[in-house]
């Protein structure tokens, strides 16, 4: 099954049980993280998250990974996730990949005209341009921007952390950066001395 479709059947099931339940999301997300919790419904849904993260990986043609679901010790506490290596191999690979596309570019000159703006205006940090979108999707590793704007503080709140899974792109509040849900206590700990700046998801 497709990419798209898995996402759209995983959506759709938790839309239904969350009236079915007249629960919210909140609630719906600490009953999946709960180990405790084995009702049919959210048994199924934990199923239809596997699915949906196997295709993703599948996307990118990472069929051999093994994600290891389970309910795993993070910084937020026990979570139903992948697996810290599962998580540490999905990183290195998305930077590899990314890597890999820059170089790319840099070679069939893609990123010349850069080169010419940084020497003609102050020089910045030379960063991939493009980002790896299988079948136009995802947007997984966004590398971040370094922006010359100032920061523009919006007023809309931050997504509830029980809210995002693990493959939300989402986006700092306080550095702007884009992280992806499994990345977010990482970055967390590593950019904000382990005081949680709040995260948007981006759609
Ligand atoms: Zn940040």
């Amino acid at each position: 099954m497709k990419m798209n479709e898995i996402g759209e059947k995983y959506h759709v099931y938790r839309r239904d049980l969350m009236l079915q339940n007249s629960e919210g999301v909140t609630v719906t997300y600490n009953r999946l993280h709960n180990v405790k919790e084995k009702s049919p419904d959210i048994t199924r849904l934990r199923e239809l998250h596997i699915e949906m993260d196997n295709s993703v990986a599948a996307a990118f043609g990472w069929g051999d990974m093994e994600l290891e679901h389970g309910f795993h010790e993070t910084p937020q506490g026990i979570r139903f996730t992948i697996s810290e290596p599962a998580r540490r191999e999905v990183l290195s690979r998305l930077l590899q990949l990314n890597y890999e596309r820059y170089e790319k570019e840099v070679r069939q000159g893609l990123h010349e005209k850069d080169k010419k703006k940084a020497k003609e205006e102050k020089p910045t940090r030379q960063k991939p341009q493009k980002l790896v979108r299988p079948e136009g999707q995802l947007n997984l590793l966004a590398e971040p921007e370094a922006s010359e704007e100032p920061e523009i503080v919006e007023s809309i709140p931050p997504t509830l952390s029980s809210e995002i899974g693990s493959w939300d792109r989402c986006k700092c509040l306080v550095c702007d950066k884009p992280v992806m849900g499994f990345s977010i206590a990482e970055h967390t700990k590593s950019e904000h001395q382990g005081k949680d700046p709040g995260y948007r998801k981006i759609m």
